[in-house]
């Protein structure tokens, strides 16, 4: 499998820019589309201890799908769990502190 911490970190970056850009008033399609995503990725993420706890966590705490600021606030809760099992500081996850991260100033 590819290297545990390189995918981690490509992974993360990917689900957060998505969260930072998913819209502020997402359609019944959006929230279905990004639902099936997060399903695909604990599903088939390549890493497979890494996937079956994402599978419990998003059991027990189910995407918010809402909106940008819930769906990110979300993301950064779950990026929290895994800091955690792993000793990592948690990280902020009001919107300015996550903005100021991943979206200011990355693709627009
Ligand atoms: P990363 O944790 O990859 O974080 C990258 C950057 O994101 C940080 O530098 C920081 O700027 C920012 N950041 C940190 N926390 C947050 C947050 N809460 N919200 C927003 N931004 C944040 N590794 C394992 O060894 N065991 C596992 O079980 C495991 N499970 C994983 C499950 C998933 C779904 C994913 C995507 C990764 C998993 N990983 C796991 C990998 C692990 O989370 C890290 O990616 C890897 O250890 C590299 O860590 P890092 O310190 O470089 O920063």
């Amino acid at each position: 499998p590819p290297d545990r911490e390189e995918l981690g970190r490509s992974s993360w970056d990917l689900l957060h820019s998505m969260a930072a850009y998913y819209p502020e008033r997402p359609s019944a399609e959006d929230k279905a589309a990004m639902a099936g995503f997060i399903r695909g990725l604990a599903r088939f993420y390549p890493c497979s201890h890494c996937a079956e706890a994402l599978r419990a966590d998003v059991e027990a705490v189910p995407p918010r799908l809402g909106s940008r600021e819930e769906f990110a606030g979300w993301v950064c809760e779950q990026h929290n769990i895994v800091n955690e099992s792993l000793g990592k500081p948690a990280f902020k996850c009001d919107l300015a502190t996550l903005d100021g991260r991943w979206r200011d100033g990355v693709a627009g």
